[in-house]
């Protein structure tokens, strides 16, 4: 797997969860998987094994690779210092890092020269998102000299479409991809090119994140500007659920909660609602613990729905719910929200900022969950909901209407609240909707059990990316 970003190592988003789990998913069914990902600043793990040459058009320069190995599962981690070993993975201060394609040209051509040298041919190559979406490209140019490389089959894997790497076509030469691939039919994008276009247009099959979503992306709404290729490309699309990797959240043993609970015993629950409102310097009197707590763990951006919920700002502190949100991101939302927390201090907290403990104390901690995204490829957070307890409210778009059953109060089915319609309305009055449901604690207490009792581990998912990797092969070697 070629990628930007995995748990432990490195993580912005969702990808790094996938990139950290799904490997190990693969080699519990007994199939060995090397990572391959930047080296970036403050990356500790590994030891030097290799040096390899890249050479992208007339650059040319050495890349250490250090090797961490675990069962069944390598990473190879790609060392540049002049490329990685920055502040940041992608940018700083709001501006992407100006050389961004030639820093992940390298790692895709990294992986390749990696994987031409090795001993033990590899089977299939499975890149990630824009990053590593130039790998099927510079593969079909490698694997005729390269013999290692010629039965490679390769995956690309969209995890989200809204990222497309799009360049100025000065680039193709600067890095030694010629011309050539300025095409409508190869990476030529409204007079730019798209790192993402080549991993759709080159590679054998494409992969996405939930079922839904690989239906919605062939539409205008959510294509963005994809829809018309990967329409041509429908029948090689697959969509695949993501997994939530239990090892890291599960009730029953989460270090980052004060104690365990599972759907029979939801005490734990409680101590750490308790821990979240203290946590937050919010009240935790028996009055204040009685009402629901409303959790956010969010990008604030306008994807995830941050939009309509400033619209209705000024009625969440009024819902009788007390509102706890962990996120960063647009400015205007930041802002809005600190303001809204300086004004109700003992209904809305704030803490702004990326911390992944807070997360699973909020995930534990919570009664509802919010997830009004405007779009949503997968999304891990709704499904860490559904096994904490935690009863999601989610647009029903892409892997939340996958994820999510909307209850329903004739026969108190359901794990959650879904709506449609993208509307400053329709999310507040879903959100008065579930508050309502709250307070009847037995429909409520069902509602979390039959979320707890879901499986979303990875190896159900991971046995759908073995078929896909089969298929690659076998269409590779013309079976
Ligand atoms: P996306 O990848 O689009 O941001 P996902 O729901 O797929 O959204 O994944 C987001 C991941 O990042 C989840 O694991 C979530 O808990 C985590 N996350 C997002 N923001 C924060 C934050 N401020 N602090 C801790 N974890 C966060």
């Amino acid at each position: 797997m070629v990628a930007s970003e995995a748990v432990p190592f490195a993580k912005t988003g969702g990808l790094a969860d996938v990139i950290g789990a799904l490997p190990r998913a693969l080699a519990g069914l007994g199939h060995e998987v090397d990572v391959v990902m930047p080296r970036y600043r403050g990356i500790e793990a590994g030891s030097p094994e290799r040096v390899i040459t890249v050479a992208l058009g007339n650059l040319m320069s050495d890349a250490r690779c250090y090797v961490a190995a675990g069962e069944r599962v390598r990473t190879i981690f790609i060392d540049h210092p002049g490329y990685f070993d920055r502040d940041h993975l992608y940018g700083a201060n709001g501006h992407d890092y100006v050389d961004n394609p030639e820093r992940f040209a390298f790692l895709c051509q990294a992986a390749l020269n990696w994987a031409a040298e090795s001993s033990t041919p590899y089977d299939v190559v499975h890149a990630h998102d824009w990053q590593a979406g130039l790998v099927p490209v510079l593969h079909e140019r490698m694997a005729e000299s390269s013999p290692g490389l010629d039965r490679l089959a390769t995956v690309f894997t969209i995890h989200n479409l809204a990222y497309q790497g799009v360049f100025d076509a000065s680039w193709l030469p600067y890095l030694g991809l010629g011309w050539g691939l300025m095409r409508v039919d190869a990476m030529e994008y409204w007079g730019r090119v798209s790192y993402l276009k080549a991993g759709v247009v080159f590679s054998q099959l494409i992969t996405t994140v939930s079922p839904r979503y690989a239906q919605e992306i062939q539409t205008p709404e959510l294509g963005f500007g994809f829809d018309g290729i990967l329409r041509e490309r429908g029948s090689d699309l697959i969509g695949i659920l993501n997994g939530i990797d239990y090892d890291q959240w599960d009730p029953e043993r989460d270090s980052n909660i004060p104690r365990p609970y599972h759907a029979n015993d939801l005490d734990g629950k409680e101590a750490a609602k308790r821990e979240l409102l203290e946590r937050y310097r919010l009240p935790a009197s028996a009055e204040a613990l009685a009402r629901p707590v409303v959790g956010l763990i969010s990008r604030m951006v306008d994807q995830k729905g941050f939009d309509l919920l400033a619209d209705i700002a000024d009625e969440l502190p009024r819902l009788g719910a007390t509102v706890v949100l962990l996120g960063s991101g647009e400015r205007r939302y930041e802002d809005l929200w600190l303001a809204l927390a300086t004004r109700h201090p003992d209904r809305v907290a704030v803490h702004i900022g990326f911390d992944e403990r807070l997360a699973h104390l909020i995930e534990a901690g919570a009664d509802l969950f919010l997830m009004p995204s405007r779009f949503e490829p997968c999304g891990l957070n709704q499904m860490y909901s559904l096994r904490y307890g935690t009863v999601p409210l989610v647009r029903a778009t892409g892997g939340l209407a996958d994820t999510v059953q909307n209850f329903d109060a004739a026969s108190g089915s359901g794990t959650g609240f879904t709506f449609d319609e993208y509307s400053p309305q329709a999310l507040l009055g879903t959100l008065r909707w579930a508050l309502g449901v709250f307070i009847d604690r037995r429909t409520w207490r069902r509602m979390q059990q039959a979320g707890m009792r879901q499986d979303h581990s990875w190896a159900a998912s991971a046995r759908r990316y073995v078929e896909v990797y089969e298929r690659a092969m076998a269409s590779r070697v013309g079976v």
